[in-house]
């Protein structure tokens, strides 16, 4: 069977029982970021085609919990098999539609199959415990059952690889899963869907559901739909769990990001400085892991942001898809406009402004949402710049003195994604990771994402809910658990009994 979604037609569609359905009429346009243009359409959904797609999903869930988890993972296998021969398409669909470079996106794509390879060992994830004889005969075992549709929710940033925290680990518990990919950035999920149909998965088990806030709003408000996994901004996230939850589904949302680095004086600066350029201005920082706060610890202040500012002058700026780019454009002119405001008001709140990347022009994308790398230098926390999630290429350097000022101000600031320090001393080390309010701690390590099979999130306006990404917290998210007490008919029968039963 052919693929058509390898390249992205003029119409993006939904993805109901295992093909393609355009909508009925609602789109809107998809951008080619790197020329500043529109590149395509997105249908958006209609109540009645998010209603179709639930049905879909609805149908097929009790046939695919029914298939025996190691079934399940056999179409996982072959899923994984698919991504990694697809990851050059895949990647291009991100690069085109998001616009960070294809060797980032090719990256993107790898920590996506490392989640389907993750569920594919879902029969041992699945096993309960079981404990014999805990009196008169009696066992009691755990089990953990599918939750029935779930649903997943995601963000522009990466457009293949949050889909695939969610719906291999959902997907592999015996869920059906919709998805409701960013509006801005769908494509690399229909190609997702497809390979899941060349995969084996049965029709309805993977249902797409391109949309907008109608989309989402009848997710949230459909009595079908169990359990919501969403990845966006902390608005938004704060909204689809207090949502969710009032309407009784089980929900993790996970939100924004302001991720600090605290480099102490006795880091290898140079060490630090090629890492909060790679995690600044990666992917245009428009990562949730993305650095965008340096806390210079004691007298390193001047060294470490000439060092950055020296790397950050040298970063090639260009179209993702050309070699040696080091940063693309961001995603739409209205985030480009956005950022661009922050770092006026930056300036006008008095922080030095040492690098603007402001009216950058690159030759041939003269219409490109490009923008260069900012530094600000003298960043204070009350200023907007150190307070809000900038979401773009912009490092914000704040000066204290010492350790403990680091971390109480780390601590203090209302998101808590993810985190690094830079040192060279095991004992500040171990007392960064202990006192540190962090989800995601790095040491040493500037993007600190945990590896499939540990989770993925972040405490405080980060994530509301109580379970981390994909893992086993993803596992103990789509599953719900059921203790079993079972006495064996010939263990024979004491009579009634009229009181708490006790050993
Ligand atoms: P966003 O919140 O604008 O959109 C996320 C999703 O929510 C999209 O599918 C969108 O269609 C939907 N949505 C938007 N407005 C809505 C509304 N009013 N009602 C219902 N649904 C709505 O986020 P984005 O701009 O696509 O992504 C960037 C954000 O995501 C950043 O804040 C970034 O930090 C965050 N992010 C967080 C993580 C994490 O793991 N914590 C990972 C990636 C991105």
């Amino acid at each position: 069977m052919s693929l058509t979604y390898t390249s992205a037609p003029d119409t993006i569609a939904h993805w109901i029982d295992n093909e393609a359905r355009t909508g009925g009429g609602r789109s809107q346009p998809v951008y080619d970021p790197a020329h500043g243009r529109v590149a395509r359409q997105v249908t958006l959904a209609t109540e009645a085609e998010v209603n179709a797609a639930v049905a879909s999903a609805a149908a097929a869930q009790p046939a695919w919990a029914g298939t025996a988890p190691q079934k399940r993972a056999r179409v996982l296998f072959k899923m994984r098999d698919l991504v990694e021969r697809h990851t050059d398409d895949l990647a291009r669909l991100i690069t085109r539609e998001h616009g960070k470079t294809f060797p980032d996106a090719q990256g993107e794509v790898q920590r996506g199959l490392e989640v389907i390879e993750f569920a594919c060992g879902i029969p041992q994830l699945l096993k309960g415990q079981h404990s014999d004889n805990v009196g008169g005969g009696i066992s009691n075992w755990s089990q953990r059952h599918a939750l029935g549709v779930t649903a997943g929710i995601t963000p522009f940033n990466f457009p293949f690889m949050v889909p695939m925290w969610m719906a291999p680990v959902a997907i592999a518990c015996g869920n059906s899963f919709i998805l409701k990919p960013s509006e801005r950035d769908p494509s690399p999920s229909l190609l997702a869907a497809e390979l899941f149909r060349e995969a084996g998965l049965p029709a309805g088990v993977f249902n797409v559901v391109q949309g907008d806030k109608l989309a989402v709003d009848t997710l949230l408000n459909h009595r079908d739909v169990q359990a919501v996994s969403f990845v966006g901004s902390t608005p938004i996230a704060h909204y689809i769990y207090e949502t969710a939850a009032r309407n009784g589904k089980r929900a993790q949302a996970l939100g924004g990001a302001k991720n600090h680095m605290v480099v102490m004086p006795d880091a290898d600066l140079d060490q630090a400085a090629d890492a909060l350029i790679g995690a600044a201005y990666g992917s245009a920082g428009e990562r949730c892991m993305a650095i965008s706060v340096a806390v210079a610890v004691g007298d390193i202040a001047d060294i470490l942001v000439d060092k950055v500012a020296t790397r950050a002058r040298a970063l090639n700026v260009a179209d993702g898809e050309a070699a040696g780019a080091d940063m693309g454009p961001v995603v739409t002119a209205e985030a480009k406009q956005r950022i661009e405001g922050y770092i006026a008001s930056g300036v006008e709140q008095g922080a030095t402004l040492v690098m603007d990347g402001r009216g950058l022009v690159v030759a041939g994308r003269e219409q490109g949402y490009f923008l260069g790398a900012s530094l600000f230098d003298h960043v204070t926390p009350q200023m907007k710049i150190y307070q809000e999630e900038i979401f773009g290429p912009v490092l914000c350097v704040v000066r204290v003195d010492t350790f403990a000022e680091a971390v109480e101000l780390v601590n203090a600031h209302a998101f808590g994604n993810g985190v690094a320090c830079y040192t060279r001393d095991g004992r500040t080390a171990q007392e960064f990771a202990q006192k540190i309010q962090i989800g995601m701690v790095g040491i040493n390590v500037p993007i600190p994402v945990p590896m499939a099979w540990h989770s993925f999130g972040g405490w405080k306006q980060s994530l509301f809910g109580d379970h981390h990404s994909y893992g086993e917290e993803g596992v103990r998210f789509y599953t719900r658990y059921k203790s079993v007490m079972q006495r064996w008919p010939d263990s024979g029968s004491k009579g009634p009994e009229f009181v708490m039963p006790v050993n």
